[in-house]
């Protein structure tokens, strides 16, 4: 027989999260609608992240309540694998649609952990129905964040995510983070120094050949490790290294994807192409999981063409296009479309950025960063107790009704895409009062 669990929150083995201090002073969500959550002591508590970058279109959208229990209720589930229904096929086409030119297929997966690993899988097998077996090889960058499977932690740049779970994928190697205080502090939009970072892919290359090196994978901006923003040419010297080479590029848009920096793709926002995109999150704003995996024509033009025992791919899930979540993503880019909210990070943008940046007065604050509806606060640590400083930022927005995100000592932002002028107001005005009163 189980244990009776001592109190009601013992049982749940919470997931990044400091456990025994948060069953201390736990932070519960009961509700949520449009920008706000509600906190189970009745309180209305500003979203300031999205929940988790992913409710790009606000919270409990009465579309997608309907969208899914209609689903729910016609067809529950059917079997991924040698079958389908109809959604994933619609879904995929309308998906296409929104991708950049020569990106025609999606594969689903059920997270971005999932959709990057899928994209991993999906670059060494290009190469081996290439006839190059020998490219098994992936870069990845220091502070990226692909998720928590292994291959994801491998090509991963946070220290923490790794150290317990050596030794890895044999064969990743790491570009340099792009983040660089000292020449590009409180930079609006992208900065202008750092393009020759991409120079160490050929550095790479050069130490490993590049017939052993499968593909590159950065996030076009990355968001868990803190906003960090890559230079002007960055990512497009990225391209050109891997053309060079026969590089497959991987961008995980896992954050950026449905219109978090302007259009629904870094890619097409940045203007680069990469072979292959990964997206999760708003994908179905939040509301139920899923991910999607976008591939070039070339890549799966040559999986079509491969050899007759290669054509399978041999990966997929059970619930691979799950007709609830496929319900509940095209419902999502209904509302993406009716309410042109691809267009918001560009209309708002200024907006917001001006916000941010009036906190870089504040003492303590060491850089302002944006991009679209995307901030970061970067404060300075306190002497010998990182990250405290920003923990403490953090819990008293909380209390005051603002929900933001800690990295370290980092404040990142990222509203839902549907925020007004008053909810920016609101979100930098108790930011700016907090760092203050925390100084
Ligand atoms: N890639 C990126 C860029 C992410 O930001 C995240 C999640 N924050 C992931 C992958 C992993 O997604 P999930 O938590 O859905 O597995």
């Amino acid at each position: 027989m189980a244990n009776t669990p001592q109190n009601t929150m013992d049982a749940y083995w919470m997931p990044f999260t400091a456990n025994r201090q948060f069953k201390k002073t736990p932070r519960i969500m009961k509700a949520a609608k449009g920008m706000y959550y509600t906190s189970d002591d009745d309180r209305q508590i500003l979203d300031g992240t999205a929940g988790l970058w992913c409710c790009n279109a606000g919270h409990s959208r009465s579309e997608i309540t309907q969208a899914v229990s209609h689903q729910i209720e016609q067809l529950d589930y059917a079997p991924s694998f040698q079958m389908s229904h109809p959604l994933p096929f619609e879904l995929a086409n309308r998906l296409v649609a929104l991708a950049p030119e020569g990106i025609n297929k999606v594969f689903y997966t059920n997270s971005g952990s999932e959709s990057v690993d899928t994209a991993l899988k999906i670059a060494v097998a290009y190469h081996r129905i290439r006839g190059e077996a020998s490219r098994t090889r992936f870069v990845g960058r220091e502070k990226g964040y692909h998720g928590v499977g292994f291959g994801g932690i491998s090509v991963g740049g946070l220290v923490n995510n790794r150290k317990m779970f050596g030794p890895l994928l044999p064969g990743a190697d790491h570009l340099p983070h792009t983040l660089n205080i000292d020449l590009n502090a409180f930079s609006r939009g992208l900065p202008e120094h750092g393009v020759e970072l991409a120079q160490a892919l050929e550095s790479i290359v050069g130490l490993h050949d590049a017939s052993t090196i499968a593909a590159v994978i950065v996030e076009p901006l990355q968001g868990s490790a803190g906003v960090i923003l890559p230079a002007k040419g960055y990512l497009q010297a990225l391209r050109d290294i891997c053309d060079k080479y026969g590089i497959l590029l991987i961008f995980d848009e896992v954050i950026t994807g449905f219109g978090r920096i302007g259009n629904c793709f870094a890619a097409e926002e940045f203007g680069v192409t990469p072979d292959i995109i990964t997206t999760a999150k708003g994908l179905t704003n939040g509301a139920v999981p899923m991910g999607a995996v976008f591939v070039s024509d070339k890549i799966h033009d040559t999986f079509m063409a491969g050899p007759e025992e290669m054509i399978e791919f041999f990966h997929g899930y059970t619930y691979s296009g799950h007709p609830v979540a496929c319900a509940a993503a095209l419902a999502s880019l209904d509302i993406y479309k009716k309410d042109n909210l691809f267009e918001k990070a560009h209309s708002l943008g200024q907006y917001f950025e001006d916000g941010a940046h009036r906190l870089a007065e504040l003492e303590h604050v060491q850089d302002v960063r944006n991009y679209g509806l995307v901030a970061a606060i970067d404060l300075k640590s306190r002497d010998g107790a990182p990250g405290a400083r920003a923990f403490e930022v953090f819990t008293e927005c909380y209390k005051r009704g603002v929900l933001i995100r800690v990295t370290g000592d980092i404040i990142a932002l990222s509203p839902p895409l549907i925020i007004e002028h008053s909810h920016i107001d609101e979100l930098f005005g108790t930011l700016a009062e907090v760092i203050q009163a925390t100084a």
